[in-house]
């Protein structure tokens, strides 16, 4: 105790001489200084990183003479890089608090600023625009992309169509309807009676029904970013949220909201990705050993145009395959996950290629309780963890692919007596993203992939699901998948007898 009161008073000490110093330091406060309330002015709509502008101080200024005045004005053209637009041409939009507005193009910003004062709030000083692009008191700034970006927007699509994208900033080229949304009631009793008070929030909405083609719609599901999974009706909203830049789904009858949306999906097929979960444990509990032959990157349109051109001569002999849903996002750890557990992305956890763990449990380790001998052969990664460790195969060939060291794998697993055997090949979708979904060597792959399928079908006694992760759609450069479009989420589904035939 002796020793540290000493301490204490020489911290004291120092703090009151630090105290002083940064007084003698205060800097004297520009003449536009503004205290109190500053209202923020959004910089939203077709951008990565939608920011709210509340403070000078965040970018660099400029001193700028305008009519006489000097004023500090922050170049617009910094304010729009920093929020990092998702297409290199644009248009902006500013839009005051009165509702006025100027729309320009987003490649002639030399000359605009911003700065803020008392009197007139934010203003746009645009120094080569016609002087009615000086809105003032703006509330926000809207991006608008010269195209529509699918990655990014919110897409309607059917099973063999991708319909259209609306994205945030893009929207307010339409009509848009501020509706009061009734959020609830609350009553409190006085001693003079009952005072209620009914609450609505102003929100930006969409009746869905004016968003739908022209087509019976007879089943809607809508996915969310992460993972979000749900029938939904088509009495709903689209909500766009400004301060989360992003559109919700919100129920015409109250119950069932999702969040940041990337899409919905119109009359989707009855067969679900999920259900090779409750098959392969339907014939493994009835005895039946189970094959599930994992083709990553086989999209259900690959599938129908390489049995047409004849690139699949095996798939095709076999009974048809069901177009199944995929679920968002269409990669390989959330296709992969939804399959082995039977649940939803935002269920099992695994919603893109940022997670490996799952929250439930896999077919794998199900199977196992159910005193089954399960087993997993991949390729040179180990995907997600399960409950089973998987055989890892390397390209030893050094051929570029692994899948023909997969199938030798794969071919001494049958001499195994295992219940529960799933392999999975990636070369399909290895082409795919090299040359292309339906390109000529994506399409000779898939006929190699199906010799394989062909062997161990033949030579597997049970039960046998073929079908895919994702699928993969034409790029200008190649082939990738990921977005919410037809192409990627809409898998094969083939089930099949093992042995010869
Ligand atoms: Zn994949
Ligand atoms: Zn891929």
């Amino acid at each position: 105790m002796l020793k540290k009161f000493p301490f204490r008073i020489f911290a004291l000490l120092l703090i009151g001489a630090l105290m002083g110093y940064f007084w003698t330091l205060k800097i004297v406060p520009p003449a536009q200084e503004v205290s109190g309330y500053m209202p923020a002015c959004l910089i939203i709509g077709d951008v990565h990183q939608a920011f709210a502008l509340d403070s000078m101080e965040t970018f660099t200024p400029v001193e700028l003479n305008y009519k006489g005045e000097y004023f500090q004005g922050i170049p617009l053209a910094d304010l729009v890089q920093h929020a990092e637009p998702v297409t290199a041409e644009f248009e902006l939009l500013l839009i005051g608090q009165d509702g006025l507005s100027a729309q320009f193009n987003g490649d002639k910003l030399e000359g605009c600023h911003l700065t803020f004062t008392v009197k007139n709030g934010w203003e746009a000083i645009n120094l080569n625009h016609p002087v009615s692009s000086n809105i003032k008191r703006l509330e926000k700034i809207i991006v608008m992309a010269q195209e529509p970006v699918p990655e990014y927007g919110v897409n309607l699509i059917t099973p063999t169509q991708n319909l259209r994208t609306l994205m945030p900033g893009r929207i307010y080229r339409q009509a848009m309807t501020t509706i009061p949304y009734f959020e609830g009631t609350s009553t409190v009793t006085q001693a003079e009676g009952e005072y209620s008070v009914s609450v609505y929030s102003r929100r930006t909405m969409f009746p869905l029904q004016d968003l739908l083609p022209e087509i019976t719609v007879e089943k809607l599901i809508a996915m969310g970013r992460e993972g979000e999974y749900a029938y939904i009706d088509a009495e709903g909203f689209l909500e766009l949220n400004e301060k989360e830049n992003a559109f919700h789904y919100v129920s015409g009858h109250r119950e069932g909201e999702i969040k940041n949306l990337a899409g919905i999906i119109i009359n989707p097929p009855a067969r679900s990705i999920t259900d090779l979960f409750h098959d392969t444990l339907y014939y493994l509990d009835h005895g039946e050993n189970v094959l599930i032959l994992y083709l990553d990157g086989f999209g259900y349109h690959q599938y129908l145009h390489a049995k047409e051109a004849g690139y699949a001569p095996f798939m095709a002999a076999l009974p048809a395959a069901e177009p199944a849903l995929a679920v968002y996002q269409p990669v390989t750890n959330a296709g992969f996950a939804a399959m082995i557990t039977g649940k939803t992305p935002a269920e099992n956890g695994v919603y893109s290629r940022a997670q490996k763990d799952l929250k439930v449990p896999s077919i794998f380790g199900v199977a196992q309780e159910h005193g089954k001998k399960a087993a997993l052969i991949e390729g040179h990664i180990k995907i997600l963890n399960t409950e089973i460790e998987p055989a890892l195969n390397i390209d030893l060939n050094k051929d570029g692919l692994t899948d023909d060291e997969i199938f030798a794998s794969a071919k001494t697993a049958l001499e195994q007596d295992y219940d529960l055997l799933l392999v999975h090949f990636h070369s399909i979708d290895d082409l795919g993203h090299s040359n292309g979904d339906l390109h000529e060597n994506t399409l000779k792959q898939i006929q190699v992939v199906d010799e394989y399928v062909q062997e161990l079908v033949t030579n597997w006694n049970g039960k046998v699901f073929i079908l895919s992760d994702h699928g993969m759609h034409a790029t200008e450069e190649a082939g990738n998948h990921g977005v919410f479009r037809y192409e990627d989420l809409i898998i094969p589904y083939i089930v099949a007898q093992g042995g010869q035939s």
